[in-house]
């Protein structure tokens, strides 16, 4: 309400009491991990979202169904990886938010299952440049190489995919992509699922391949898409 004072929500477990730009950024986290359910990009408890705050890391616990979660479960660690907020265990893919967190500019990162994105990380080392939106992402998107779920290795593996991009498929296992803020990095996991699909849809078709574009026609599109939309 306004003129009225945030004396701070108390974090049941660890750590101190929840700041209100924290619990704002809780908020518009659950609201961006509900719509990878509703959106379908993951199935159940499958995937996991992050936003920084600072110097915390906002990020959804393991294993626990999306609609159930209510403003009293913010889960909040530092950089470092040690729990500040809530008393839920973090996501098992702390090692791989932690690590864009820690290395790039970015305030959000998301973790999808996304079904063509999952199948092309199965088939090929980069996703075949079918469309200029791969400029969206900084150039064409690669798949870092498998390691088991929620290890370093995995996040080193995807820090090598993700050097000079937004985006990239983990292998046999789904996508990551940042941003500067949670819609950014929603935004740029849908348009990956639908250029991975776009390119398994094309690429089906029997007796005929799709033309694929060249480095120098999506490093055009992205000169181009940085005055993509309205001025300002
Ligand atoms: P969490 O439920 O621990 O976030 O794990 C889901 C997942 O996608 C692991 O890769
Ligand atoms: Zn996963």
């Amino acid at each position: 309400m306004a003129g009225q004072r945030w004396d701070g929500r108390e974090a049941p477990g660890a750590g101190r009491r929840v700041r209100e730009e924290e619990a704002r950024a809780w908020a518009e986290l659950v609201g961006t991990a509900r719509r990878t359910v509703s959106d379908g990009l993951v199935v159940g408890t499958s995937g996991n979202v992050s936003v920084r705050v600072g110097g915390t890391v906002l990020v959804t616990p393991s294993g626990v169904p999306y609609d159930r979660l209510t403003p009293d479960d913010v889960t909040g660690v530092d950089l470092a990886g040690r729990q500040v907020l809530g008393s839920l265990v973090p996501t098992s893919e702390l090692p791989l938010h932690l690590a864009v967190h820690r290395t790039t500019g970015a305030r959000a990162v998301v973790h999808t299952h996304a079904v063509h994105a999952t199948a092309v990380s199965t088939l090929v080392d980069e996703l075949p440049l079918i469309h200029y939106m791969a400029a969206a992402l900084g150039g064409p998107v690669r798949v870092a190489r498998y390691a088991t779920y929620g290890t370093d290795e995995l996040a080193e593996n995807m820090l090598r995919a993700l050097d000079g991009r937004t985006g990239c498929l983990l292998q046999n296992h789904g996508t990551v992509t940042h941003g500067t803020t949670l819609a950014q990095a929603y935004d740029r996991t849908a348009q990956l699922e639908w250029m991975c699909r776009v390119w398994l849809t094309a690429s089906s078709v029997p007796g005929l391949s799709p033309h694929l574009l060249s480095p120098r026609q999506v490093a055009e599109a992205a000169e181009r898409l940085r005055g993509y939309g309205q001025r300002g």
